[in-house]
């Protein structure tokens, strides 16, 4: 980790797979479910067979907390000091990413903003690209 340590900023902001996986770890202790009792958000994007709930701590698919875990999808509701609403969640489910969510806050307590996407079954962060602002073209468009 020799360029990590050269590049501290690079070492937090670059995305990590592992740690993101962790990170949801984490928040995800097992919960008891029962569909009945729960908010259903739409139709699992990673099974395309369950529908995701809101459970009391996280957003899961049915199949994720089912007895045979057949699915990966979770999502804790609080991700690095970070509450994510459920509307958030349901355009990750239906666009497969979210809005730029800031005010995350890493390990090292510096605040940032990511998206959360979907790739590989997996939901991870995609960091806000630094590009030079551009100026959308509005000319008329001559008849
Ligand atoms: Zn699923």
């Amino acid at each position: 980790m020799l360029w990590a340590a050269a590049n501290p900023w690079l070492s937090e902001h670059v995305p990590q797979w592992g740690f993101v996986r962790r990170a949801v770890k984490r928040f995800m202790p097992g919960e008891d479910f029962d569909a009945a009792k729960h908010e259903a958000l739409g139709l699992c994007p990673i099974c395309q067979k369950g529908q995701v709930y809101v459970l009391d701590r996280a957003y899961a698919c049915e199949n994720a907390v089912s007895k045979e875990k057949t699915c990966t999808f979770r999502i804790s509701k609080n991700i690095l000091h970070r509450e994510i609403p459920v509307e958030q969640v349901q355009k990750l489910i239906t666009t497969g990413k979210t809005d730029l969510l800031p005010k995350f806050v890493s390990k090292k307590g510096r605040p940032f903003s990511a998206h959360l996407k979907l790739e590989n079954g997996k939901v991870g962060f995609e960091f806000a690209e630094r590009k030079p602002k551009k100026s959308a073209p509005r000319k008329a468009v001559a008849a």
